[in-house]
């Protein structure tokens, strides 16, 4: 087995910062094709610039590797923030409708009555409304309790509470002959904060709570050898986690064999 640091082309840019990536996992079970998260959107205002009224082949380049928009049956959202709701929905020239019309739309119904209480500013505001309102609208939106046990969605993928980043946080576990993959949503952000759990994001809705997540959810991804896919994991997303003292390491899987 190799041993790879985080060098200079895994998960920095060329000025050595920290690179993340906004991604969507696509996963077919049984037949069923899932989507887990759907990026930022096009043609949507966002506060954020690198956001703002994108114009990208996400839907070519998906349909491409076989997921036509018609054929997603479960569209799995992690948590409600702009960079995983984008593609919920698209602009057919009079209004947002939903990108995926034959999809079923789920959402921990934690993550939706929170966002239905907080006080948010506008540009969050106008997120949900074109990202979340229209999915709702059409009757596509599911939002079972995801306990403790966890929420099957279909066989091999099962969403798991991972509060902290927001309070109905999921990620998701995927399961195929003996070999489970977590999509981690925003448990982490980047490979670093597997040698520091306690580092967390400036968004983070709870600080403490995340930071005990994400710690719980490295011990847990090292003990049982499950393969962790990072949601904003720039190229390698994929790798291993070893336990490296008290905290852990992120060894990417193409270069653990
Ligand atoms: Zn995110």
């Amino acid at each position: 087995m190799a041993t790879i640091e985080i060098g200079r082309n895994d998960h920095l840019d060329g000025n050595g910062a920290l690179s993340a990536a906004t991604q969507s996992f696509a996963v077919t079970t049984h037949g069923q094709k899932v989507l887990v998260d759907t990026g930022i959107g096009n043609a949507k205002p966002r506060a954020n610039p690198a956001w703002d009224h994108l114009d990208t082949d996400f839907m070519e380049r998906l349909s491409l590797a076989g997921y036509p928009a018609e054929e997603v049956d479960f569209v799995v959202l992690t948590h409600l923030h702009a960079d995983h709701v984008g593609w919920n929905t698209r602009w057919d020239g009079d209004r947002w409708v939903p990108t995926f019309p034959n999809a079923r739309y789920i959402m921990n119904s934690t993550e939706r009555e929170y966002w239905s209480r907080a006080e948010m500013e506008e540009s969050r505001a106008i997120m949900i409304a074109d990202s979340i309102v229209p999915i709702e609208d059409a009757g596509l939106l599911e939002t079972p309790l995801v306990g403790p046990q966890g929420f099957e969605v279909t066989p091999g993928v099962r969403l798991l509470p991972t509060p902290g980043h927001t309070p109905g946080h999921i990620a998701v576990l995927i399961e195929s002959e003996g070999a489970q993959a977590l999509i981690t949503g925003d448990v982490l952000h980047h490979p670093t904060q597997a040698m520091f759990p306690f580092v967390g994001s400036s968004v983070d809705v709870d600080s403490a709570l995340a930071a005990q997540t994400r710690e719980e959810t490295l011990r847990w991804a090292a003990q049982e050898e499950i393969l962790l896919l990072g949601s904003h994991f720039t190229d390698p997303t994929g790798g291993w986690i070893g336990q490296d003292g008290d905290a852990y390491r992120f060894t990417p899987a193409h270069a653990a064999h």
